[in-house]
């Protein structure tokens, strides 16, 4: 875990989903493996070669943006594939239920920070995901805001989804922390907008979280 920043007073916790509240490789690896999959039956090209084509223009695009990682979502749309349409493919394809299970852990911390922050997930998976998602885990009650994919329709490190999510809380961004897996997705754009920023390494971390608090 890497503490970037902590607001001097905290209001709001704005929580990544994927590889956040919840660490699973394989789950993670399908979600990105299936729309790809999908995409190359759209293309008649294989599968492999798609998954080439795919990490050839995210390592080509991080090499013009000093560094930084680019979306599935926003790579899609340079391939055809506009947000709506990878809502929907998202919505088709995902079903958290088949890969996660009730988190009793997660919700013990989440029922600790709950009282005295409001919190607020933001992903780039659509809300219906997002829903049953945070059902699977058993912790779909203890959030107030979901922002997904399709609530701005833009994709993370997008400032919209981070600004309606801090809204949606009744918090001025300055007293909003975003905790993520991915700097570039989950924390930079936070942090320039003046939130504070976690990084975590997986949901491990998030259990930390009760002690900073
Ligand atoms: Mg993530």
């Amino acid at each position: 875990m890497k503490i970037y920043k902590l607001p001097q007073r905290t209001s709001a916790f704005l929580f990544d989903m994927d590889g956040t509240l919840y660490t699973h490789s394989e789950y993670m690896r399908f979600q990105i493996d299936s729309p790809i999959k999908r995409l190359a039956g759209l293309r008649c090209v294989d599968f492999e070669e798609m998954k080439r084509e795919i990490a050839a223009y995210r390592e080509q695009w991080a090499e013009t943006h000093e560094g930084q990682q680019i979306s599935l979502g926003n790579t899609f749309t340079s391939f055809g594939i506009s947000i709506e349409e990878s809502i929907r493919w998202r919505e088709e394809l995902y079903d958290p239920g088949a890969y996660l299970k009730a988190d009793p852990r997660l919700r013990e911390t989440l029922m600790v920070l709950r009282p005295s922050y409001t919190l607020a997930v933001v992903t780039n998976n659509p809300v219906l995901v997002a829903g049953k998602t945070l059902s699977v885990l058993g912790v779909g009650d203890l959030f107030s805001v979901i922002v997904g994919l399709d609530t701005c329709t833009v994709s993370k490190p997008h400032e919209a989804p981070f600004l309606k999510a801090a809204a949606l809380c009744g918090a001025s961004p300055k007293t909003c922390v975003a905790v993520g897996d991915r700097y570039d997705i989950d924390i930079a754009l936070p942090l320039e907008l003046g939130m504070g920023g976690v990084l975590v390494d997986g949901v491990e971390d998030v259990y930390k979280l009760r002690e900073l608090c």
